[in-house]
């Protein structure tokens, strides 16, 4: 137990998981296994063109089910977008979910649950713990290994009119079954790999130092860590390399039971705003500013900055004002490697930073960053070293 840690806490999991090759063989039996007579299969255009969605679309008619096709999933998902799926879901009466993709196809299918056993709209249920009713067996089948969108109890959605990237956290959220094929994974782009993979390196880093941490969290934080930085440069090198890519998958999940419980802090809070207001990838929006949001967090946590570099295999001098810094400077040597863009490069402009900076201080995640009283000037200055 450390110092200072609360001795009482809270550990959630309740995902069935099937892991390996062909696992989506299992697929008819689990929607056999709810009862589902009717379902949605939500999936996006970059599935489709990788003969996935078709893969998929064969299982769900392996288990006799009927099935209604949302194809619109786009980037980071808006309220209009989730809405749109659920009109289509309540009038075609589906009674659970298969959602297959990234983090934006398995988001927007959460988001959509929410609605078909919850009134109102989905910014209604923005926050922590607002959904007031259990929701229909959803199915997630991952195709990326980054955002753990399959493992967690979040949905991230864009609310157009405010301009926020905004979270819906709530246990109920959380998918009922997870498959995991690595070969899903095989025909993601080399960006695309490099940029969800540092989305899942931020999650495992954030989560460890959130002020929300438990010894069971930082377990799987830890972990997850050790396993992702160890392969995404060889499933960025080479996409065909399937035991990276399946160690990734498995990364994921373990981060995935880490974060879900401890949430996530300042990185995620700029992530969200940079995306929120001008499109980022939100892998990349985390990568760009991830080695100078590490390097701030240190003097708040710089035991936990030492235990995390020496997991990745850098072994501490012993001096700390030093070693506080060893992980910040290791993601910046990491993001360089994997291409990660600046700012600049991501056609962000400086005179918009005083903008971004006073949008990220209403962020949720910002709550459970372990530095405490961020100003604008500090955002400000982790911008301007990613720029
Ligand atoms: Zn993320």
């Amino acid at each position: 137990m450390r110092k200072g840690q609360n001795m009482s806490y809270n550990f959630f999991i309740s995902s069935n998981i099937i892991f390996g090759k062909g696992s989506v063989a299992e697929l008819p039996g689990l929607i056999q296994k709810h009862g589902l007579k009717k379902i949605m299969v939500v999936y996006d255009g970059g599935v489709k063109a990788a003969g996935i969605a078709d893969q998929i679309v064969d299982q769900v008619k392996a288990s006799g089910a009927d099935y209604v096709i949302f194809d619109g999933v786009i980037p980071n998902p808006t309220n209009q977008v989730v809405e749109q799926a659920a009109a289509l879901a309540k009038d075609e009466e589906v009674q659970g979910f298969v959602a297959v993709g990234g983090g934006s196809s398995i988001d927007l299918a959460k988001a959509v649950n929410v609605l078909m056993t919850n009134p109102g709209k989905i910014e209604d249920y923005g926050g922590v713990g607002q959904v007031k009713h259990d929701l229909l067996p959803l199915i997630a089948v991952p195709t990326t290994a980054g955002t753990s969108s399959e493992i967690t109890n979040v949905s991230a959605l864009i609310d157009t009119e405010k301009v926020v990237k905004y979270v819906v956290i709530d246990n109920r959220l959380v998918a009922s079954d997870v498959i995991c094929d690595p070969e899903f994974t095989r025909t993601m782009p080399v960006s695309v790999t490099a940029a969800t993979g540092m989305d899942a390196i931020t999650h495992a880093v954030e989560s460890y130092i959130s002020n929300m941490a438990n010894p069971l969290t930082e377990y799987n934080s830890l972990q997850g860590l050790s396993i992702l930085y160890r392969n995404l440069p060889k499933a960025v090198e080479n996409g065909e390399d399937m035991e990276a890519r399946e160690q990734m998958m498995l990364g994921c999940i373990i981060t995935g039971f880490g974060f879900s419980n401890a949430n996530l802090g300042l990185n995620h809070a700029i992530a969200h705003t940079l995306s929120a207001h001008f499109g980022l990838a939100h892998g990349m929006a985390n990568a760009c500013v991830l080695p100078y949001v590490m390097a701030f967090n240190a003097e708040a946590c710089p035991e936990k900055m030492v235990e995390m570099a020496s997991t990745i295999g850098i072994a501490p001098t012993g001096d700390m004002e030093k070693d506080q810094y060893l992980l910040s400077e290791a993601l910046l040597e990491m993001t360089r490697k994997l291409h990660i863009r600046t700012l600049s490069e991501q056609n962000i402009k400086r005179e918009d930073f005083d903008m971004l900076a006073g949008e990220v201080l209403k962020e949720v995640p910002l709550q459970f960053n372990p530095r405490q009283g961020v100003t604008k000037e500090d955002v400000i200055g982790i911008l301007e070293k990613a720029y």
